[in-house]
């Protein structure tokens, strides 16, 4: 009886993609699913990792997990997890959201301390609890209570960073607390006397990102043959954000969201503008209506550009990136821009893999630079 109804739920939702596709232009639509996962660009090993435990049979949302805990905890990675650039009082505080298609459940922490890896905290809360978000306090007591220990998540160049970002700090005088700073000759040498023991590469970066506080997070998709699919995000947010910020990550509908009938969407970037237009859950109301990854995503972009009146030059300070994955399989990245604020840093890729080796593909983006 149920796979009746599913099979008949799966054959409606392909006539309408396909009565969409007959009305927008040619549209490939597999014939049935298969194992795929999609990832923002840092997720590279993190899709594979889920791709083989999808194909040991292990659930979605497991599968998911399984991926983003490799660069939870990475110390080397700054964005996400163990490792994370903290908030301005030093603190690494983290966000993560989970949302498991085939129950339609989800579960986020937003804000947590102390653990490793918040996208497990977020699937207890998930499966543990009848609630779906815990904060701060809250969730580190909760990770706490399953058995999770308190971790110190800040690591030494993420310390040296925090401490370059206060030290570029100045009131509207100029003034800084810290000695030295008003003192003249190049601002490296300076620094490099303030932190003797840091080498060059590591003091270059941190000057880099207290200048340009950079943002991370990794995102990951998956659809499995039987055509269930989940999702997770999970990020240590801005850098020196206010303690208690907040990012999307957490925020279910808005750095993720996945409906079992129609596909899964997640985020990267800046937060606060995907938070003002609902953006994953956006681009899935987008899919179920007939729109392509591809023009679902750039829709949920266009909405975030109207909020700026779609002006280039303030939309200039932000990046933000969308990722969607439609229950047949058909999948696509999308960006605000071809090359981020830096000019530098993350190009628009995003991770897929499908069969063998994880590989990048390009973000369709929006705006060019
Ligand atoms: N979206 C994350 C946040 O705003 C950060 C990022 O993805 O870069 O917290």
């Amino acid at each position: 009886m149920e796979n009746k109804l599913s099979r008949r739920n799966w054959m409606k939702s392909s006539a309408a993609l396909t009565a969409a596709a007959a009305a927008t232009g040619p549209m490939a639509l597999a014939q049935s699913p298969k194992n795929i996962v999609i990832s923002s660009a840092n997720g590279l090993q993190a899709s594979k990792k889920a791709m083989e435990t999808l194909r040991s049979g292990t659930d979605t949302l497991d599968a998911v997990i399984a991926g983003v805990n490799i660069v939870e905890l990475d110390p080397n990675d700054h964005s996400v997890g163990y490792g994370g650039l903290p908030n301005e009082e030093g603190v690494v505080e983290l966000d993560a959201s989970v949302m498991h298609g085939p129950s339609r459940r989800c579960g986020s922490v937003a804000g947590i301390t102390g653990c490793k890896t918040p996208s497990k905290i977020a699937q207890l809360v998930m499966t543990e609890t009848d609630h779906i978000m815990l904060v701060g306090g809250g969730a580190a007591k909760f990770a706490r209570e399953m058995g999770f220990k308190e971790e110190d998540l800040l690591v030494e160049d993420s310390r040296v960073a925090w401490l370059v970002w206060k030290r570029s700090m100045r009131d509207r005088a100029g003034h800084t607390n810290w000695s030295g700073e008003l003192e003249a000759g190049p601002k490296t040498a300076r620094m490099q006397e303030a932190f003797p023991n840091v080498d060059k590469k590591t003091l270059a970066w941190a000057m880099d990102v207290a200048v340009h506080p950079p943002t991370g997070t990794i995102n990951c998709l998956a659809l499995n043959s039987k055509g269930e699919m989940s999702g997770v995000t999970t990020t240590s947010g801005m850098a020196w954000k206010i303690a208690g910020r907040v990012g999307d990550s957490p925020i279910i509908g808005a750095g993720l969201y996945v409906d079992q009938d129609v596909g899964a969407a997640g985020s990267t970037g800046r937060g606060e503008e995907n938070i003002r237009i609902a953006g994953a859950h956006t681009i899935v109301e987008n899919m179920r209506h007939g729109m392509t990854p591809k023009e679902a995503g750039l829709d949920a972009l266009k909405r975030v550009s109207r909020n700026f009146r779609d002006d280039k030059a303030w939309l200039s300070a932000i990046d933000i990136q969308f990722y969607a994955l439609r229950k047949d399989g058909m999948y696509a990245g999308v960006s605000l821009w071809n090359v981020d604020a830096s000019q530098a840093r993350r190009r628009p890729f995003f991770a897929v893999t499908d069969g063998g080796d994880s590989r990048h593909e390009p973000c369709v983006t929006l705006y060019d630079r």
